[in-house]
Formats: structure tokens, C-alpha cells, sequence
């Protein structure tokens, strides 16, 4: 937690904006679970701005009411009471705390960005949640907008210093790590402690710090954590779609935090581009230009497309492939023989299929340790790869063990390929640490259905033949090719 100095700073620093009056009124009322709705109209009627921008947020097309508000009691009506009050408090922090620069001469803090960033965030924020079809939207919108007030508190309490920190890097979370280490806490705690200073409801204070960081304080909803904590990579991505680093920590953000797809993500972008306009009006921001909008969200979306294709593509390649040597696995090796095996039995074709089995790998293991053995086994595999086209199929059949799916090749067409792929691998001379090597061998047996004469009735037939050729293999001292010979 914040320690005790940055905290006093932080108490007795005096450039630090004091909440208006009606804002003061309006935490108690979100503080009071039984708020007299009749008293919280009164004080928001007292403040004319901010009961006309409520009036005209119970009228947006954000809240989908077919009623018109006219007056204060009527946007109660129309938003519920809980609605209002977190509504109001969003305005009145946005105008007396957000929409500020701290002090005027920082070179570096470019405070319309952040201000823009802030709204974009709330919109995100927001946005999310009514996609996962939540019922605390505009308390996620709140926490959005102020999860960042931490970086506003740090420049009235040290301009200069935090200026500078605060323009060495452009990445935000290491920007929190500088700060940890320069002041002993991060603007996330920071903001989180100034929202509680003024008494702003804890979960929307707790939002600040567990949108920065993974684990969630017990008192917060984890679902709100996650959506404030996804929002802040959605709105960097929304204010400049074109940068590439910044759509996929948006993708990598929404996956893990909140289980969002690429698809799911163009959902939550086009409900922000909806909710862009009202939004602009109501906290006199200009987001995007509106001659660009259109354009740079089509293109957002287009991008995040293609995107999730090709990430979809690159997590179904990895999920048929083995972690350790990059061989495809033992799943695809079922299906790939079933379905090459089906095609040489529809249309006549050869296929041959061959297992290869490291000879006394155990000794490898045991003399040189399971991580020399481990790498031996990644480079059989890329020896194996160099030899084969691009049609046959090698898979890690199991520890040691591998199958190679030749498709289209007899058995006499195999011999060549094979005998290669065995004097290559007995050719490795793999170094460890430069000092000794390790020489293997592999077993090798065959099976084949030759054009027009099946041996086989099923894969499994062809995997057993392979298998026995290689165990003859074995028995007859190793480093050789035995072909399975129908009886
Ligand atoms: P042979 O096949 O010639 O009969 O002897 P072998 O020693 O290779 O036979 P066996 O099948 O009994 O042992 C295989 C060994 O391969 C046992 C296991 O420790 C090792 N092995 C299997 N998977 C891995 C792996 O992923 N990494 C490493 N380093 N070793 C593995
Ligand atoms: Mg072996
Ligand atoms: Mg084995």
C-alpha cells in the first residue's frame, strides 16, 4: 500500500482540486444505500449544468427510453436512482477534477490526450459491459473515466519530477513500474487513495488499482476489475487503430481478462462507435474528428478481422502441433491416416507410412541428462524435416518415437527417401556444451498398401504392420529398415 509520506503529500497538498459543493452532496448520496431520491434531486437541481447534461443523458439514445425527460425527477424515473447518482458523480469529477491540466507549463503531459483517453476508456468500459450484457453500465463507465486520476494527483503533487518520469516512456505499465520504484507506489494507488479521500464509493476506488494489476481485491466485482481493466487497452486502441502493437494488447487484454475473441471485440467497437457521439456532446470532447470516424473505425474493424482469422489459424496450426519439437501431434497423426488411408482405398493410390524409433534413447537420457536428450529429440526432428516434402506427414508418435504419413508413394518409392532419412540421422553429431557428442540411431519399420492391393482393412491394420516391422527391426540389432511382408 501507499506509503506513509507519499500519503501525507498527498493530504496536505494544497494545489489539489477541492470537489465542488454539489459534488461533495452527491458522494453522500452514493455512499447512503437508502438515498432520498427527493434530496438528491433537489442538490442536482441546484447545479444547472450539470441537471441539463443529466436531462439530456436520460434523453440520449445510450438508454434506449422511448419517455422524454423534461425534468430531474423524470431522468430519475427514466434512469432509476442509482443511475443518476453515479451519472452525476461522473460529471462532476469530469469537470472539476479530469477535464483539468494540473498546472500549465509541463512540457511533456499532454493533457487533451489524456482527457481523450479517459472518455475513450469510460466508453470502452462501458461498452463492455454491454456486451457481457451487465447491469452496472454506468458505474462502469465511472470507473473507466477515473481509473487513471492517479497520473493527475502525481502532477499537482510534483509537477516537474512526475513530467519527466512521466515522459520516458510511452508504455503504461512501465510507466507503473518506474513510479513503484521512484515514489514506492504506482498512480494506480495513488489515484485509488484520492478517490477515497473523497469518499467515492470503494468500488469504483478499488477499480483503479485492480484494472492495473492482476489480482482483485475481495470487495471488488471481478467482472467490473475486468472491464475497467480491459477498457484502457480498447481505448488506446480505439484513438489509433493503425498501430499494430496496440491491437494486439487490446486482443491479448480482452482473452485474458475477460475471455473476448477477436469477433466479439469488433461487437464491443462498434457499440463504442454508437455510444461516440452522445458521449462527445455530453462531456464537450471531440473523440475522433467526424469526417475521419467512419473511416478509421471501418478500418479498425476490418484490421481487428483479419487479425482474429489469422490468429485463429495460428492457435488451430499450434494445437495439432507437438510443444517440444514442433512435429505435428498424435491427434493430427490419427486423423491425417484416416483420412489419407480412406482416399488410397477410395481411388487405388499407394500409400506407405513408416515408424521411427530412437535407438537406446534411455542411455542418451541417462549419460547426458533429460535436457540434452530433450534437444536431441528437436533436432531428429528438423534432420527428419530437411529429408521429406512438403505432402508426407511427420508427427511425434510418442516420447521417442515418430510417424511419417508418405501419401502417394509405394513402398519401392519409399526406399530411397527412407534409407536417406536414416543415415541422417545416424550423421547427427549433437554437442553438449561443446565438450562431448552424442551419436544416435533409429529403427525404422515400413507398411505399405501398394496401388490396388490392400493390405489393410483400417488404419489401425497399418499401424500394427509398422509396428511389428519395427520391433523386428529392433531384434535384429537396430540402426536399420524393416519392411512389413504380408504372410
Ligand atoms: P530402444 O528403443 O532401442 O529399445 O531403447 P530405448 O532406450 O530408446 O527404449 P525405451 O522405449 O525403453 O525408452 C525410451 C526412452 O526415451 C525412455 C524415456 O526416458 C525417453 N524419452 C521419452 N520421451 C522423452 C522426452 O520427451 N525427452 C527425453 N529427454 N527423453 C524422452
Ligand atoms: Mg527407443
Ligand atoms: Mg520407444
Amino acid at each position: 500500500m501507499l506509503d506513509d509520506k507519499l500519503k501525507s503529500r498527498l493530504n496536505y497538498c494544497t494545489t489539489l482540486p477541492s470537489l465542488p459543493a454539489v459534488a461533495i452532496k452527491i458522494i453522500e448520496l452514493a455512499n447512503n444505500p437508502d438515498a432520498d431520491i427527493g434530496e438528491a434531486c433537489q442538490y442536482i437541481s441546484l447545479d444547472p449544468v450539470l441537471s441539463a447534461k443529466l436531462l439530456k443523458t436520460a434523453n440520449a439514445p445510450l438508454y434506449k427510453s422511448r419517455r422524454v425527460a423534461t425534468n430531474i425527477r423524470q431522468a430519475v424515473s427514466i434512469l432509476g436512482t442509482h443511475s443518476v447518482i453515479v451519472i452525476a458523480l461522473s460529471f462532476t469529477l469530469a469537470n472539476s477534477v479530469m477535464k483539468k491540466s494540473p498546472t500549465s507549463n509541463l512540457p511533456a503531459f499532454d493533457h487533451d490526450i489524456f482527457w481523450r483517453r479517459s472518455v475513450a476508456s469510460a466508453l470502452a468500459s462501458r461498452a463492455l459491459g454491454e456486451k457481457l450484457n451487465l447491469g452496472f453500465l454506468d458505474d462502469l463507465f465511472l470507473a473507466g473515466l477515473v481509473q487513471e486520476i492517479g497520473i493527475l494527483a502525481f502532477l499537482t503533487m510534483m509537477p516537474e519530477e512526475y513530467d519527466h518520469i512521466y515522459s520516458s516512456t510511452t508504455d503504461h505499465d512501465q510507466l507503473l513500474q518506474i513510479e513503484r520504484q521512484t515514489f514506492g507506489a504506482g498512480h494506480d494507488e495513488l489515484g485509488c487513495v484520492l478517490l477515497q479521500k473523497w469518499h467515492i464509493p470503494d468500488y469504483i476506488a478499488l477499480a483503479c488499482i485492480a484494472s492495473h494489476s492482476q489480482p482483485e481485491p475481495k470487495s471488488l466485482d471481478p467482472t467490473l476489475q475486468a472491464c475497467v481493466a480491459v477498457s484502457r487497452y480498447l481505448a488506446d486502441y480505439f484513438l489509433d487503430p493503425q498501430d499494430p502493437q496496440k491491437m494486439s494488447a487490446m486482443t491479448e487484454a480482452a482473452r485474458n481478462w475477460l475471455d473476448l475473441d477477436g469477433t466479439a471485440l469488433i461487437d464491443v467497437i462498434q457499440l463504442m462507435e454508437a455510444g461516440l457521439k452522445p458521449i462527445e456532446d455530453l462531456f464537450d470532447i471531440k473523440i475522433h474528428h467526424s469526417s475521419e470516424a467512419t473511416a478509421i473505425m471501418a478500418e479498425a474493424k476490418e484490421l481487428l478481422m483479419i487479425y482474429s482469422l489469422s490468429r485463429a489459424k495460428e492457435l488451430e496450426e499450434k494445437s495439432q502441433r507437438d510443444g517440444l519439437t514442433g512435429a505435428h501431434n498424435r491427434i493430427y497423426f490419427d486423423e491425417t491416416l484416416r483420412r489419407e488411408f480412406h482416399l488410397s482405398a477410395q481411388y487405388k493410390l499407394p500409400l506407405t507410412i513408416a515408424i521411427i524409433d530412437l535407438d537406446h534413447f534411455k542411455q542418451v537420457n541417462d549419460t547426458h541428462g533429460h535436457l540434452a536428450g530433450d534437444s536431441l529429440l528437436v533436432t531428429v526432428v528438423s534432420t527428419i524435416y530437411e529429408q521429406i516434402r512438403q505432402d508426407d506427414t511427420l508427427s511425434r508418435y510418442g516420447g521417442e518415437e515418430f510417424a511419417l504419413i508418405l501419401p502417394g508413394t509405394t513402398l519401392a518409392a519409399s526406399r530411397n527417401l527412407i534409407s536417406r532419412l536414416k543415415d541422417a540421422i545416424a550423421a547427427i553429431n549433437y554437442k553438449v556444451d561443446g565438450h562431448y557428442s552424442i551419436r544416435i540411431t533409429a529403427s525404422i519399420g515400413v507398411a505399405s498398401n501398394e496401388q490396388g492391393v490392400a493390405h489393410f482393412n483400417e488404419p489401425l491394420d497399418m499401424i500394427k504392420a509398422a509396428d511389428s516391422a519395427l520391433y523386428a527391426a529392433k531384434h535384429a540389432g537396430r540402426n536399420q529398415i524393416i519392411e512389413w511382408q504380408p504372410q
